[in-house]
Protein backbone atom coordinates (compact mmCIF):
# COMPACT_ATOMS: atom_id res chain seq x y z
CA UNK A 1 0.00 0.00 0.00
CA UNK A 2 1.51 3.45 -0.62
CA UNK A 3 -0.02 6.32 0.86
CA UNK A 4 0.00 9.52 -1.23
CA UNK A 5 0.40 12.89 0.52
CA UNK A 6 -0.61 16.32 -0.74
CA UNK A 7 1.77 18.18 -2.71
CA UNK A 8 4.47 20.37 -0.91
CA UNK A 9 2.37 18.45 2.73
CA UNK A 10 3.79 20.42 5.69
CA UNK A 11 6.92 17.71 7.47
CA UNK A 12 4.48 17.31 10.54
CA UNK A 13 1.72 16.04 8.52
CA UNK A 14 4.07 13.77 6.74
CA UNK A 15 5.44 12.31 10.39
CA UNK A 16 2.06 12.18 12.03
CA UNK A 17 0.94 9.89 8.90
CA UNK A 18 4.40 7.94 9.70
CA UNK A 19 3.46 7.40 12.78
CA UNK A 20 -0.05 5.97 12.70
CA UNK A 21 1.52 3.58 9.79
CA UNK A 22 4.11 2.22 12.41
CA UNK A 23 1.07 2.31 15.03
CA UNK A 24 -0.61 -0.46 12.41
CA UNK A 25 2.54 -2.39 12.51
CA UNK A 26 3.80 -1.41 9.46
CA UNK A 27 7.73 -0.83 8.21
CA UNK A 28 7.75 3.10 6.45
CA UNK A 29 9.39 3.65 3.26
CA UNK A 30 9.51 7.42 2.30
CA UNK A 31 10.04 8.62 -1.23
CA UNK A 32 10.49 12.25 -2.09
CA UNK A 33 9.40 12.83 -5.43
CA UNK A 34 9.10 16.05 -7.30
CA UNK A 35 5.22 16.83 -6.31
CA UNK A 36 4.51 14.11 -3.70
CA UNK A 37 5.95 12.72 -0.98
CA UNK A 38 4.97 8.84 -1.23
CA UNK A 39 4.95 6.71 1.99
CA UNK A 40 5.14 2.64 1.01
CA UNK A 41 3.64 1.19 4.26
CA UNK A 42 4.84 -2.99 3.49
CA UNK A 43 3.32 -5.38 6.86
CA UNK A 44 0.25 -7.58 7.24
CA UNK A 45 -2.93 -5.42 5.57
CA UNK A 46 -5.43 -7.96 6.86
CA UNK A 47 -8.64 -6.24 8.57
CA UNK A 48 -7.03 -2.61 7.65
CA UNK A 49 -9.95 -0.25 6.98
CA UNK A 50 -8.13 2.23 4.56
CA UNK A 51 -10.26 5.11 5.53
CA UNK A 52 -8.90 5.60 8.52
CA UNK A 53 -5.58 6.62 6.44
CA UNK A 54 -7.42 8.27 3.82
CA UNK A 55 -8.96 10.80 6.76
CA UNK A 56 -5.35 12.04 8.36
CA UNK A 57 -4.81 15.72 7.22
CA UNK A 58 -2.18 16.18 4.32
CA UNK A 59 -3.56 12.44 3.26
CA UNK A 60 -3.84 13.03 -1.38
CA UNK A 61 -4.76 8.96 -1.91
CA UNK A 62 -4.55 5.73 -0.29
CA UNK A 63 -3.53 2.97 -3.11
CA UNK A 64 -3.24 -0.76 -2.31
CA UNK A 65 -0.44 -2.24 -4.65
CA UNK A 66 -1.29 -5.56 -5.74
CA UNK A 67 2.11 -6.65 -6.95
CA UNK A 68 4.21 -8.57 -4.61
CA UNK A 69 6.77 -5.71 -5.47
CA UNK A 70 6.42 -2.43 -3.59
CA UNK A 71 9.47 -0.23 -2.93
CA UNK A 72 10.56 -1.13 -6.71
CA UNK A 73 7.79 -0.47 -8.18
CA UNK A 74 7.01 3.07 -9.94
CA UNK A 75 3.97 3.37 -7.92
CA UNK A 76 6.11 4.19 -4.81
CA UNK A 77 8.53 6.41 -6.88
CA UNK A 78 7.45 8.05 -9.87
CA UNK A 79 11.01 9.46 -10.99
CA UNK A 80 13.72 6.99 -12.43
CA UNK A 81 16.23 6.08 -9.29
CA UNK A 82 19.59 7.49 -10.64
CA UNK A 83 22.46 6.22 -8.95
CA UNK A 84 25.30 8.12 -8.92
CA UNK A 85 29.24 7.06 -8.12
CA UNK A 86 32.03 9.34 -8.14
CA UNK A 87 30.80 11.66 -10.75
CA UNK A 88 28.82 8.99 -12.79
CA UNK A 89 25.20 8.25 -12.92
CA UNK A 90 23.39 5.02 -13.33
CA UNK A 91 19.77 5.80 -14.76
CA UNK A 92 20.45 9.49 -16.37
CA UNK A 93 20.58 10.58 -19.38
CA UNK A 94 24.01 8.81 -20.69
CA UNK A 95 24.28 5.46 -21.07
CA UNK A 96 26.49 3.56 -18.96
CA UNK A 97 28.98 0.98 -20.35
CA UNK A 98 30.57 -1.84 -17.73
CA UNK A 99 33.12 -3.77 -20.09
CA UNK A 100 36.05 -6.42 -18.79
CA UNK A 101 36.43 -9.93 -18.67
CA UNK A 102 34.33 -12.49 -17.20
CA UNK A 103 37.33 -13.58 -14.86
CA UNK A 104 40.21 -12.11 -13.40
CA UNK A 105 43.13 -13.95 -14.46
CA UNK A 106 46.41 -12.03 -14.00
CA UNK A 107 47.35 -8.69 -13.33
CA UNK A 108 48.89 -8.14 -17.16
CA UNK A 109 45.17 -9.22 -18.39
CA UNK A 110 43.03 -6.94 -16.58
CA UNK A 111 45.66 -3.75 -17.29
CA UNK A 112 45.39 -4.05 -21.09
CA UNK A 113 41.87 -4.80 -21.50
CA UNK A 114 41.22 -1.77 -18.92
CA UNK A 115 43.03 0.26 -21.14
CA UNK A 116 41.34 -0.63 -24.46
CA UNK A 117 37.92 0.06 -22.93
CA UNK A 118 38.63 3.33 -21.38
CA UNK A 119 39.62 4.53 -24.28
CA UNK A 120 36.36 3.57 -26.08
CA UNK A 121 34.46 5.15 -23.71
CA UNK A 122 33.36 2.18 -20.76
CA UNK A 123 32.94 3.67 -17.34
CA UNK A 124 32.87 0.76 -15.53
CA UNK A 125 35.62 -2.22 -15.41
CA UNK A 126 33.79 -5.74 -15.17
CA UNK A 127 35.55 -8.98 -13.82
CA UNK A 128 35.02 -11.99 -11.47
CA UNK A 129 37.26 -12.84 -8.58
CA UNK A 130 34.56 -15.35 -7.33
CA UNK A 131 33.16 -16.94 -10.01
CA UNK A 132 29.79 -19.01 -10.07
CA UNK A 133 31.05 -21.61 -12.22
CA UNK A 134 27.99 -24.43 -13.54
CA UNK A 135 30.88 -27.43 -12.78
CA UNK A 136 32.98 -27.54 -9.65
CA UNK A 137 35.99 -28.37 -12.54
CA UNK A 138 35.82 -25.25 -13.57
CA UNK A 139 38.23 -22.04 -13.10
CA UNK A 140 36.64 -20.92 -9.61
CA UNK A 141 38.35 -17.59 -9.52
CA UNK A 142 41.37 -15.48 -8.21
CA UNK A 143 39.69 -14.55 -5.05
CA UNK A 144 41.52 -11.45 -3.00
CA UNK A 145 44.22 -11.30 -5.55
CA UNK A 146 41.73 -10.89 -8.33
CA UNK A 147 40.16 -8.06 -6.23
CA UNK A 148 43.17 -5.73 -6.07
CA UNK A 149 44.13 -6.51 -9.62
CA UNK A 150 40.51 -5.18 -10.57
CA UNK A 151 40.92 -2.06 -8.37
CA UNK A 152 44.55 -1.20 -9.35
CA UNK A 153 43.42 -0.87 -12.99
CA UNK A 154 40.20 0.85 -12.50
CA UNK A 155 42.09 3.37 -10.60
CA UNK A 156 44.77 3.37 -13.24
CA UNK A 157 42.27 4.17 -15.87
CA UNK A 158 39.59 5.83 -13.45
CA UNK A 159 36.33 3.33 -14.36
CA UNK A 160 34.52 2.05 -11.55
CA UNK A 161 34.40 -1.83 -10.22
CA UNK A 162 32.21 -4.15 -10.87
CA UNK A 163 32.30 -7.66 -9.49
CA UNK A 164 30.25 -10.46 -8.70
CA UNK A 165 29.48 -11.91 -4.56
CA UNK A 166 28.59 -14.85 -4.31
CA UNK A 167 28.30 -15.50 -0.74
CA UNK A 168 27.12 -13.57 2.14
CA UNK A 169 30.63 -14.44 3.77
CA UNK A 170 32.26 -12.57 0.94
CA UNK A 171 30.90 -9.12 1.59
CA UNK A 172 32.66 -7.61 3.78
CA UNK A 173 35.75 -8.32 1.11
CA UNK A 174 34.40 -7.66 -2.47
CA UNK A 175 32.84 -4.16 -0.32
CA UNK A 176 36.65 -3.43 0.00
CA UNK A 177 37.34 -3.17 -2.97
CA UNK A 178 34.36 -2.69 -5.72
CA UNK A 179 32.25 0.05 -6.51
CA UNK A 180 29.18 -2.44 -7.50
CA UNK A 181 28.54 -5.72 -6.00
CA UNK A 182 26.81 -8.13 -8.79
CA UNK A 183 24.59 -11.01 -7.64
CA UNK A 184 24.26 -12.95 -10.19
CA UNK A 185 21.74 -15.14 -12.06
CA UNK A 186 22.38 -17.98 -10.42
CA UNK A 187 22.16 -16.46 -7.14
CA UNK A 188 18.63 -13.95 -7.91
CA UNK A 189 16.62 -15.92 -5.03
CA UNK A 190 19.83 -16.40 -2.58
CA UNK A 191 17.35 -14.56 -0.18
CA UNK A 192 20.20 -14.95 2.67
CA UNK A 193 22.54 -13.13 0.25
CA UNK A 194 19.82 -10.33 -0.66
CA UNK A 195 19.24 -9.35 3.09
CA UNK A 196 22.64 -8.53 3.88
CA UNK A 197 23.33 -6.99 0.48
CA UNK A 198 20.39 -4.64 2.24
CA UNK A 199 22.29 -3.80 4.89
CA UNK A 200 25.31 -2.20 2.87
CA UNK A 201 25.32 0.65 1.04
CA UNK A 202 26.96 0.09 -1.74
CA UNK A 203 24.88 -0.14 -5.01
CA UNK A 204 24.02 -3.75 -6.59
CA UNK A 205 23.80 -4.97 -9.85
CA UNK A 206 21.20 -7.53 -9.49
CA UNK A 207 20.84 -10.30 -12.70
CA UNK A 208 17.80 -11.68 -13.70
CA UNK A 209 17.58 -15.52 -12.45
CA UNK A 210 17.41 -17.52 -16.51
CA UNK A 211 14.09 -19.03 -15.39
CA UNK A 212 12.54 -16.74 -13.61
CA UNK A 213 9.80 -14.35 -14.33
CA UNK A 214 9.98 -10.23 -14.26
CA UNK A 215 7.67 -10.21 -11.09
CA UNK A 216 9.84 -12.93 -9.43
CA UNK A 217 13.07 -11.14 -10.31
CA UNK A 218 10.79 -7.46 -8.76
CA UNK A 219 10.01 -9.00 -5.88
CA UNK A 220 13.22 -10.60 -5.26
CA UNK A 221 15.08 -6.88 -5.36
CA UNK A 222 12.41 -6.35 -2.47
CA UNK A 223 15.28 -8.32 0.04
CA UNK A 224 17.98 -5.75 -0.81
CA UNK A 225 15.44 -2.62 -1.26
CA UNK A 226 13.69 -3.28 2.05
CA UNK A 227 16.50 -3.11 4.27
CA UNK A 228 17.66 0.28 3.08
CA UNK A 229 19.68 -0.39 0.82
CA UNK A 230 17.41 2.00 -2.33
CA UNK A 231 20.34 1.46 -5.45
CA UNK A 232 19.96 -1.46 -7.53
CA UNK A 233 20.55 -1.68 -10.91
CA UNK A 234 18.59 -4.59 -12.59
CA UNK A 235 20.15 -6.87 -15.45
CA UNK A 236 18.63 -8.77 -17.87
CA UNK A 237 21.03 -11.50 -19.24
CA UNK A 238 19.16 -13.61 -20.91
CA UNK A 239 16.23 -16.51 -19.75
CA UNK A 240 16.21 -20.21 -20.97
CA UNK A 241 13.72 -20.81 -23.44
CA UNK A 242 13.39 -24.27 -26.21
CA UNK A 243 15.80 -22.39 -28.34
CA UNK A 244 18.97 -23.43 -28.31
CA UNK A 245 21.24 -21.77 -30.86
CA UNK A 246 21.93 -18.81 -28.63
CA UNK A 247 23.12 -20.24 -25.05
CA UNK A 248 20.48 -18.22 -23.67
CA UNK A 249 17.45 -15.96 -24.84
CA UNK A 250 18.03 -12.11 -24.21
CA UNK A 251 14.72 -11.25 -23.40
CA UNK A 252 15.06 -7.05 -24.52
CA UNK A 253 11.12 -6.68 -23.69
CA UNK A 254 11.96 -6.77 -20.21
CA UNK A 255 13.82 -3.30 -21.04
CA UNK A 256 10.41 -1.61 -21.89
CA UNK A 257 8.27 -3.67 -19.21
CA UNK A 258 10.94 -2.78 -16.74
CA UNK A 259 10.74 0.79 -17.73
CA UNK A 260 7.05 0.44 -17.36
CA UNK A 261 6.57 -1.08 -13.69
CA UNK A 262 10.05 0.21 -11.75
CA UNK A 263 12.33 3.06 -10.80
CA UNK A 264 15.08 1.27 -11.35
CA UNK A 265 17.83 1.24 -13.86
CA UNK A 266 17.91 -1.27 -16.49
CA UNK A 267 21.33 -2.79 -18.11
CA UNK A 268 21.17 -6.00 -20.54
CA UNK A 269 24.28 -8.31 -20.79
CA UNK A 270 24.22 -9.55 -24.90
CA UNK A 271 27.26 -12.11 -24.21
CA UNK A 272 25.60 -14.05 -21.48
CA UNK A 273 22.38 -13.16 -23.46
CA UNK A 274 23.82 -14.85 -26.49
CA UNK A 275 26.76 -17.09 -25.75
CA UNK A 276 28.14 -16.30 -29.42
CA UNK A 277 30.79 -13.00 -29.94
CA UNK A 278 29.03 -12.40 -33.47
CA UNK A 279 26.01 -11.52 -31.46
CA UNK A 280 26.64 -9.75 -29.02
CA UNK A 281 26.86 -6.23 -31.30
CA UNK A 282 23.76 -6.81 -32.33
CA UNK A 283 22.10 -7.27 -29.31
CA UNK A 284 23.69 -4.34 -27.57
CA UNK A 285 22.57 -2.20 -30.31
CA UNK A 286 18.75 -3.38 -29.50
CA UNK A 287 19.45 -3.15 -26.06
CA UNK A 288 20.22 0.66 -26.37
CA UNK A 289 17.18 1.28 -28.95
CA UNK A 290 14.44 -0.36 -26.83
CA UNK A 291 16.06 2.09 -23.64
CA UNK A 292 18.36 0.25 -21.57
CA UNK A 293 20.14 2.71 -19.06
CA UNK A 294 23.24 0.58 -19.96
CA UNK A 295 25.18 -2.55 -20.95
CA UNK A 296 27.68 -4.89 -19.32
CA UNK A 297 29.60 -6.73 -21.87
CA UNK A 298 32.75 -9.11 -21.88
CA UNK A 299 35.97 -7.87 -23.30
CA UNK A 300 39.27 -10.14 -23.97
CA UNK A 301 42.37 -9.15 -25.89
CA UNK A 302 43.16 -13.15 -26.35
CA UNK A 303 39.52 -14.52 -26.35
CA UNK A 304 40.81 -17.90 -27.70
CA UNK A 305 42.91 -18.25 -24.49
CA UNK A 306 40.39 -17.08 -21.75
CA UNK A 307 39.86 -19.14 -18.85
CA UNK A 308 35.88 -18.80 -19.24
CA UNK A 309 33.66 -17.17 -21.21
CA UNK A 310 35.97 -16.58 -24.80
CA UNK A 311 33.50 -17.36 -27.21
CA UNK A 312 31.19 -14.91 -26.13
CA UNK A 313 34.27 -12.03 -25.43
CA UNK A 314 34.61 -9.22 -28.12
CA UNK A 315 37.56 -8.18 -29.12
CA UNK A 316 38.58 -4.80 -28.22
CA UNK A 317 38.55 -3.74 -31.69
CA UNK A 318 35.37 -5.25 -32.12
CA UNK A 319 34.11 -3.08 -28.74
CA UNK A 320 35.53 0.19 -29.98
CA UNK A 321 33.60 -0.39 -33.22
CA UNK A 322 30.14 -1.36 -31.19
CA UNK A 323 30.61 1.78 -29.07
CA UNK A 324 30.59 3.96 -32.11
CA UNK A 325 27.57 2.72 -33.25
CA UNK A 326 26.33 2.74 -29.77
CA UNK A 327 26.42 6.24 -30.01
CA UNK A 328 24.74 6.92 -32.96
CA UNK A 329 21.57 4.92 -31.65
CA UNK A 330 21.86 6.78 -28.54
CA UNK A 331 21.32 9.80 -29.90
CA UNK A 332 18.26 8.43 -31.86
CA UNK A 333 16.67 7.88 -28.36
CA UNK A 334 17.51 10.83 -26.71
CA UNK A 335 20.75 9.35 -24.90
CA UNK A 336 23.99 9.92 -25.16
CA UNK A 337 27.13 7.39 -24.61
CA UNK A 338 30.06 9.79 -23.54
CA UNK A 339 33.90 9.01 -24.95
C1 LIG B 1 29.00 -12.83 -15.01
O1 LIG B 1 28.53 -11.74 -15.33
O2 LIG B 1 30.19 -13.05 -14.88
C2 LIG B 1 28.07 -13.98 -14.81
C3 LIG B 1 28.49 -15.10 -14.24
O3 LIG B 1 26.85 -13.76 -15.27
P1 LIG B 1 25.45 -14.52 -14.97
O4 LIG B 1 25.29 -14.51 -13.49
O5 LIG B 1 24.48 -13.66 -15.70
O6 LIG B 1 25.58 -15.88 -15.56
MN1 LIG C 1 31.04 -14.75 -18.15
Amino acid sequence: MVVVMEHNAKEEKIQNVITHLKEMGFDVHRSDGVNHTILGAVGDKTGLDMRQLEVLDGVHEVVRISEPYKLASRMFKHENTVITIRGIEIGGDEVIVAAGPCAVESKEQLMIIAEAVKNSGAKILRGGAFKPRSSPYSFQGLGEEGLMFLREAADKYELLVITEVTDVGQIPLVKKYADILQVGARNMQNFMLLKELGKIRNPIFFKRGMSSTIREWLTASEYILSGGNREVILCERGIRTFEDYTRNTLDISAVPVIKKLSHLPIFTDPSHGTGIRSKVIPMARASVAAGADGILVEVHHDPDHAMSDGAQSLYPDQFAKMMAELRIIAKAVKRRIGS
